[in-house]
């Protein structure tokens, strides 16, 4: 993760939606010398950051929760007053398709300002399959009309809704539907990619995610988890052993989830934005987790209970200042590795011929400028595919 090749003087020939050639101005201007040109300016042009855990797709922000939590107030508490993931639920459940496209496209467009070109989102505000496959669709049809690459997540069992935890056997029975009706339902669509879990004591079990993650890969989906977030239970064990994707949080993982994990193919994806936004002092051992091997990747949660950003520079200074991460660490993290746990490494997250044409220029004349300003906005442009995604000052034509 410290191989992040940082260079100088040279250009990018940009062909349809690929990268076709880097290297010296002089010679990419001599091979292509009728293409469009766009100056850089001598600034930083990073590959688009991947941002790979989000749940863009919500109706009204949580703000009011925020003092809440600040007054001492915990999760439970402020549930109990009817704030938390059940309020976003309610609050979803009584928008249309319409209505929840023009707010997420919006959200969307924010992070293609900060620089992401690449964005996994995930359902998991419905908890019935009509909802569920509504914020799907809201994914689908932004997917058409954004210039981003959108990759969807089924997150059905994101909380066991309201009406199954009240009744005696509500989480096998939601388990049942998430497996036997809300799953089909998703893959007979090809609405999503990937299938996660909230695998957290108090949500679901390890055994729960287990069903539930086994019959999404029998259905054709990658997998994903939440796990490790709060208290160690054996999710990134789990994720390494079923041959999740990625694995995501891990704030409270174990030693022997460490290991696992690093010795197997599952990307860890941190999310430093949310532990600082919700006021714990503990992050995810991210040291432990590079030093052992292990591949760690950058995203912001964006959502709107514990991580209302958009900010994807700043989430990597929370990688640097937090996880302790280098620059160049951080920057792998936000690209190659967040590519990585998309299964989209071989075509996402590098500057180089073959790969999709996603780029970020950000008014800083050296790539540690970009964690340094924190909290700043200095993407000045970003493209995916070739195509503008964000365009602040720099005129294409
Ligand atoms: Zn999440």
């Amino acid at each position: 993760m410290r191989d992040a090749a940082i260079v100088t003087g040279v250009a990018v020939a940009v062909a349809g939606a690929e990268i076709a050639a880097v290297g010296p101005q002089h010679e990419l201007e001599r091979s292509y010398h009728d293409a469009t040109r766009v100056d850089c300016g001598g600034r930083v042009l990073a590959p688009g950051f991947v941002d790979s855990h989000t749940h863009a797709i919500f109706g009204r922000p949580r703000f009011e929760e925020q003092e809440l939590r600040a007054s001492g107030l915990d999760y439970m508490e402020i549930a109990r007053r009817g704030g938390g993931i059940h309020a976003s639920v309610r609050d979803l459940r009584a928008r249309s398709e319409d209505e929840l496209s023009v707010m997420a496209r919006g959200r969307l467009q924010r992070l293609a300002a900060y620089g992401v070109t690449t964005v996994e989102v995930k359902s998991g505000y419905g908890l019935t399959p009509e909802d569920e496959l509504k914020s799907l669709r809201v994914i689908r049809r932004l997917a058409a009309v954004l210039p981003m690459r959108l990759v969807p997540t089924w997150l059905g069992a994101h909380e066991i809704p309201h009406e199954y935890r009240e009744l005696p056997e509500g989480r096998s029975e939601y388990v049942h539907l998430l497996v036997s009706t809300m799953l089909p339902g998703v893959a007979s669509e090809g609405l999503a990619l990937f299938a996660d879990v909230f695998c957290e004591p108090g949500v679901f079990t390890i055994d729960e995610t287990r069903t539930i993650l086994t019959a999404a890969r029998s259905a054709g989906l990658g997998l994903k988890l939440h796990a490790d977030e709060l208290r160690p239970s054996g999710g990134a064990e789990l994720a390494a052993e079923i041959g999740a994707t990625s694995a995501d949080h891990l704030a409270a993982i174990s030693e022997s989830g460490i290991r696992v994990l690093a010795e197997s193919n599952t990307v860890a994806t941190l999310l430093p934005g949310t532990m600082l936004f919700l006021g714990k002092d503990k992050q995810a051992p991210a040291r432990a987790l590079i030093d052992a091997g292990g591949a760690v990747a950058l995203a912001t949660d964006f959502n709107p209970g514990t991580s209302p950003t958009t900010n994807f520079p700043l989430i990597m200074t929370l990688g640097v200042s937090q996880l302790r991460l280098s620059v160049a660490e951080a920057f792998i993290a936000g690209t190659v590795n967040g590519a990585a746990a998309l299964s989209l490494a071989d075509r996402v997250g590098q500057i180089a011929p073959g790969f999709s044409a996603d780029l970020a220029l950000f008014d800083a004349a050296d790539a540690r400028e970009v964690p340094y300003w924190y909290g700043d906005q200095r993407c000045v442009g970003s493209w995916a595919k070739g195509r503008v995604c964000h365009p602040h000052t720099v005129e294409l034509h």
